[in-house]
């Protein structure tokens, strides 16, 4: 059961030290349909709507290549979260689980992915399918989908030794 704020009978919330956020620098904005998290999507879907990713200056240079790919992995940060419990509830039925063993938003860091699909560049914008969040979530970073590489692992100790 998706949440605002409240805390549930089974669950756990500590006193966090205070959030610094770590220097993060938000690249970008994401739009979609969402501007309430009851309505939002769980985890975003392949025919999901559509939804734009707006890159700000000065990083829109680094989109260059970017149309090449043809599924990209999204991080954003989850701003509307708590980010104080360490045991959650998510389907509030009394069973509560560790938050690190959860996707839930609610985490020390509220980072968020997802795999989405590039349907098309507008300039600065990306317009891509399944996302997962609120409208005007601040965006963390883009990468294409690791899946989309072959790892060429390094060349390991014993790889060159003869019989
Ligand atoms: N796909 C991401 C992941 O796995 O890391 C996020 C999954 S999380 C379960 C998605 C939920 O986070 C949405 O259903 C909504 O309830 C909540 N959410 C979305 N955008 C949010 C935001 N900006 N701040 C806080 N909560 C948000």
């Amino acid at each position: 059961m998706v949440r605002e704020n409240e805390i549930r009978p089974s669950e756990v919330a500590v006193s966090p030290p205070p959030a610094t956020d770590a220097g993060l620098v938000f690249i970008g904005r994401i739009s979609t349909p969402w501007t309430s998290r009851l309505m939002t999507p769980r985890q975003g879907r392949a025919d999901g709507p559509v939804c734009r990713i707006e890159i700000f200056e000065p990083w829109v240079e680094a989109l260059d290549g970017v149309e090449e790919f043809e599924r990209l992995e999204v991080l954003y940060w989850l701003h509307q979260s708590r980010r104080d419990l360490v045991k959650q509830s998510p389907a509030n039925d009394g069973a509560a689980r560790g938050t690190f063993a959860l996707r839930s938003p609610v985490r020390p860091n509220p980072i968020g992915t997802s795999i989405v699909t590039l349907v098309g560049v507008e300039g600065s914008t990306l317009l891509v399918r399944g996302m997962d969040c609120l409208d005007g979530t601040p965006l963390i970073d883009l990468k294409p989908d690791r899946t989309l590489f072959t790892p060429i692992a390094p060349p390991q100790p014993g790889d060159f030794e003869t019989g």
